[in-house]
């Protein structure tokens, strides 16, 4: 990588990173790209891996990710600085960020610019913090010297996550996301395993977490959330609610979840 970018992201505190020849990477949302990019021809991608592994907290209702502020805000405040740093850097080209919400497959590119192993549910696992981590991009359409291309690499395939995943068909971090009523059976999974928005057994129970370092970036340190209740919820205010990862849904399927989850203490 680049001095220049390295010096960027070691700002940042973004300890991995890679860059990629776009024609490496895979689109799978060609309309998104067309939409969101001004630019010249794409030719390059940087990708980040962002860890926000915090700790472990003894009472947690809530999938790791959603303890804080929503990732999409973080994102959007790294890109904010990144786009403009980078243009100055290299006046004359174009730098746009994504997360989560991509042209390209973000896992199979983080793997392929050297950031991690390819579990079997399809997420980036580094070496350093596990899973917990967030995927993130800036294309371009600067051609660079030199890329980090190499082969994807995938994980051992031990087999543990499938056999603890409480579900025999679908996922329940799905489950809990999804708009709608909640069936019996998924109330009854979301009491027993213990949480009210996502799931972390297939990450928790995969060995190559184990160990999983924390976090240096300060964002994720800042208002943590790891219990929920419908009060708290309740009593958030509109623009307290919007920070959280789980408002993208709307308050009414958190409360839902929550009705639900804390009908065992009637
Ligand atoms: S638990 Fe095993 S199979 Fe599942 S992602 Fe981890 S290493 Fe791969
Ligand atoms: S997140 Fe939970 S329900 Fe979904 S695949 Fe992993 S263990 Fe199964």
């Amino acid at each position: 990588m680049e001095k220049t970018v390295r010096v960027l992201l070691d700002r940042e505190k973004i300890e991995y990173a890679g860059i990629l020849p776009f024609s490496e990477c895979r689109v799978i949302n060609p309309g998104l790209l067309e939409r969101s990019w001004r630019g010249g021809e794409v030719q390059s991608v940087i990708m980040l891996s962002v860890p926000y592994r915090t700790g472990d907290f003894p009472s947690r209702n809530l999938s790791l990710y959603a303890v804080p502020r929503d990732y999409h805000l973080y994102f959007r405040q790294l890109f904010s600085h990144l786009e403009k740093e980078l243009a100055q850097t290299f006046p004359g080209y174009t730098f746009k960020g994504y997360a989560d919400h991509s042209p390209i497959g973000e896992t199979y590119a983080a793997s392929k610019a050297g950031l991690g192993v390819i579990g079997d549910k399809f997420q980036l696992i580094n070496e350093k913090y596990g899973s917990y981590t967030f995927l993130g991009e800036i294309l371009t359409d600067r051609v660079f010297e030199a890329y980090d291309t190499r082969e994807p690499t995938f994980c051992s395939h031990c087999g543990a996550c499938a056999r603890a995943c409480p579900v025999g068909e679908g996922c329940l971090s799905e489950m809990t996301q999804r708009k709608g009523e909640l069936t019996p059976e998924t109330e009854e999974l979301m009491r027993k395993t213990g949480t009210v928005w996502g799931c972390d057994i297939c990450r928790t129970c995969c060995p190559m977490n184990d160990g999983a370092a924390r976090t240096p970036i300060a964002f994720f340190y800042e208002k943590p959330t790891p219990y929920l209740t419908s009060e708290a919820v309740e009593a958030m205010s509109e623009e307290e609610f919007l920070e959280r990862a789980y408002s993208w849904r709307g308050r009414k399927t958190i409360l839902r979840n929550l009705f639900a989850f804390e009908k065992k203490d009637d």
